[in-house]
C-alpha cells in the first residue's frame, strides 16, 4: 500500500461474483456478517454469463431441432419441417442469463457488491481497482473465488471471429460451414455435437487416445457412436499444429494433414485466474498450475484467507464452487463444515453423460474388486416413448455390503437422474435400497433399478448364501 493511503474496513471480503463468490457471500449475510463482494465482470460469473447456462441453452435448442428431426423421421406421426434462427435463439439465451443474473442481484441483497478487480496488498489488505478510482479495504476474512479462464493453444491466436473458444463458440449467430474442435473435454464434445445438430460438419481432434477421458470407454462408447451417425469426425492423438486460414494443419503418427475450418473452437482446457491476485502479497504461493491448496475447510495457508471453485484443486464444476462457498462461509461462521461430499460430473453431449464416485476404470487400475451392474434403455419403456433408447445405466458395487460406490449413466436424462445415484453414493446405500424403493412407471429411472437388480444377481452368484439379503 502506498503511505497514506487509507484502507476501509470490511468483515468479509470475496473476490468474485460466480457460483462460488456469490453463493459464499449470501450465506455468509444469512449468518449474520458484513459482507463485501468485488466483482471485476458481471455477477454469475463464467457459468451464468459464458459458460453452463448458455452453453446448456444452446445445446437444447440444438438438441430439440434435431430430436424432432428424429422423431419424424421414425415415422412417430411428427410432420412438417422445424428450423433455426440463432440470432432470435441468442436473444432467447440473452434473456434467460439476464433473468438470472437478477436472481443473484437479489440474493445478494444487504452485501456492497463493488465493480472492479481486487488485488492483494498486504496481509489483510485488497485494491480495488474501478474504472476511474482505486479503494482499499482491509479485511477481517477474505474469500478468493475468481475462477477460471480459457487455455490458449501458441498455433490458434483466439480472435472470437474465425478462432473460438467457448465464450465465442456461445455468442453465434450463424452456424459454422466447417468446425473444427480442438479438445475432446465436455466443453468441446457439447458444443461440437450442438452445431453438428444444426448443420455444422464438425471435426473434432483431440491430443490423447480418447474423448471424455473422466468416463469409462462403454459410457462415451454410447457417444462416439451417435457422433458417427452426425457424421462427426474425431481425431484422437493428433495435435493442431498451424492454422492456413480457412484450414488448420494437424498432425498424428499418420502424418500431416489439412482439415478445412471456417470456424476453429479451442477447448483445451481452463487455468485459473490467481496470475494478476499479487497472491504474495498475502503470504500464498500457488500450486503447479496456479491453482491455490486448501484444507477441507477451504481454508488456505493463510487462516484469514479462504479459496474456493475453479482456483481450487478438484473438477471445474458450477456445483463444487457452490458447495465450497458454503463450507467457507460457514467455517468462518464458527460452524463445522467441511468439502467431502462426491462430486457429480455431466457432460451434456448426445446422449447426455453423467457420472459420480468410482469408476469402473479407476477400480480397476488401483486393484480394487467391485462388480458392475448394467442396464440398458432399449428395453425401458419411457426411452422407447421417447425415441431416445441408447445409452445405459451402470453401477459400480461395492462386493462386501453391496454398497453402491459409483455410478455412470448414457442416456436420456442422465443429467437429472445422476441425483438419485449421488445420494445413493454419497449416503451409502446398499442394492436392496435402490431395489426397495418403488420407482415410478414408466420412467427413465426404472433403468437404474435393473442395474440394480443386475448387479445384484451378480453378486449373487458369486456367494449366494451371504448376499441373500442383497436382491428382492
Ligand atoms: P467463475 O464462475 O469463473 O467466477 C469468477 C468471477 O470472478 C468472474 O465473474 C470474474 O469476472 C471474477 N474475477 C476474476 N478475477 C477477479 C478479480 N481480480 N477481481 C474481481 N473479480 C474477479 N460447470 C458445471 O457445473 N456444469 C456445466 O454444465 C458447465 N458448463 C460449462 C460450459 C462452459 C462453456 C464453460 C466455460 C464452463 C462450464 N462449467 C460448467 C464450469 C463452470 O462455469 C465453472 O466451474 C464455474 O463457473 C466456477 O465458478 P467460480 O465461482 O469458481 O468462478
Amino acid at each position: 500500500m502506498v503511505a497514506g493511503e487509507i484502507a476501509r474496513p470490511v468483515d468479509v471480503l470475496v473476490l468474485g461474483g460466480g457460483p462460488g463468490g456469490y453463493t459464499a457471500a449470501a450465506r455468509a449475510l444469512q449468518l449474520g456478517r458484513e459482507v463485501v463482494l468485488v466483482e471485476a465482470e458481471q455477477l454469475g460469473g463464467t457459468c451464468l454469463n459464458i459458460g453452463c447456462i448458455p452453453s446448456k441453452a444452446l445445446i437444447t435448442l440444438a438438441h430439440d431441432l434435431q430430436r424432432a428431426r428424429n422423431r419424424a423421421a421414425a415415422g412417430t406421426g411428427l410432420v412438417g419441417e422445424v428450423g433455426v434462427d440463432l440470432a432470435a435463439g441468442q436473444r432467447w439465451m440473452g434473456d434467460v442469463v439476464g433473468r438470472l443474473r437478477d436472481g443473484v442481484g437479489t440474493l445478494l441483497r444487504g452485501a456492497e457488491v463493488l465493480h472492479g478487480t481486487g488485488r492483494f496488498v498486504g496481509r489483510d489488505r485488497v485494491a480495488v481497482e474501478a474504472e476511474d478510482h482505486v479503494e482499499h479495504l482491509q479485511f477481517r476474512e477474505a474469500i478468493i473465488a475468481t475462477g477460471s479462464r480459457p487455455a490458449e493453444l501458441a498455433s490458434l491466436v483466439v480472435d472470437q471471429v474465425r478462432i473460438l473458444d467457448s465464450t465465442g463458440a456461445l455468442a453465434l449467430t450463424g452456424v459454422p460451414d466447417d468446425l473444427v474442435v480442438v479438445g475432446g473435454g465436455y466443453i468441446g464434445i457439447e458444443l461440437g455435437t450442438a452445431y453438428a445438430h444444426l448443420g455444422s460438419r464438425v471435426t473434432v481432434v483431440e491430443a490423447t487416445d480418447r474423448i471424455l477421458g473422466e468416463f469409462d470407454v462403454d459410457i462415451v462408447d454410447v457417444v462416439r457412436r451417435r457422433l458417427d451417425e452426425l457424421a462427426v469426425v474425431v481425431r484422437t492423438e493428433t495435435t493442431v499444429v498451424a492454422d492456413e486460414g480457412d484450414a488448420v494443419i494437424v498432425e498424428s503418427a499418420a502424418g500431416t494433414d489439412r482439415i478445412q475450418a471456417s470456424h476453429v473452437l479451442v477447448a483445451v482446457g481452463r487455468l485459473p485466474n490467481t496470475d494478476d491476485l499479487q497472491l504474495e502479497e498475502v503470504g500464498l504461493v500457488t500450486a503447479l498450475g496456479g491453482r491455490i491448496a486448501v484444507d477441507e475447510q477451504r481454508r488456505t495457508a493463510v487462516p484469514t484467507v479462504f479459496a474456493i471453485g475453479d482456483v481450487t484443486d478438484g473438477p471445474a464444476l458450477a456445483h463444487k464452487a457452490y458447495a465450497e462457498g458454503r463450507v467457507a462461509a460457514e467455517v468462518m461462521c464458527g460452524m463445522p463444515s467441511a468439502f467431502d461430499q462426491v462430486v457429480p460430473l455431466i457432460a451434456f453431449c448426445e446422449p447426455e453423460l453423467a457420472a459420480v464416485g468410482i469408476t469402473e476404470g479407476g477400480a480397476r487400475a488401483d486393484g480394487r474388486s467391485v462388480v458392475i451392474g448394467k442396464a440398458s434403455f432399449a428395453v425401458n419403456g419411457r426411452a422407447l416413448t421417447l425415441e431416445q433408447p441408447a445409452g445405459l445405466v451402470k453401477l459400480v458395487v461395492e462386493p462386501d455390503g453391496g454398497f453402491v460406490v459409483g455410478a455412470q449413466i448414457a442416456g436420456p436424462n442422465a443429467s437429472e437422474l445422476i441425483a438419485e445415484l449421488t445420494i445413493a453414493v454419497e449416503c451409502a446405500l446398499r442394492l436392496d435400497d435402490l431395489v426397495g424403493a418403488i420407482h415410478p412407471h414408466p420412467t427413465l429411472g426404472e433403468a437404474i433399478v435393473d442395474a440394480a437388480r443386475a448387479a445384484a444377481r451378480r453378486l449373487q452368484r458369486s456367494a449366494p448364501i451371504d448376499r441373500q439379503t442383497l436382491v428382492r
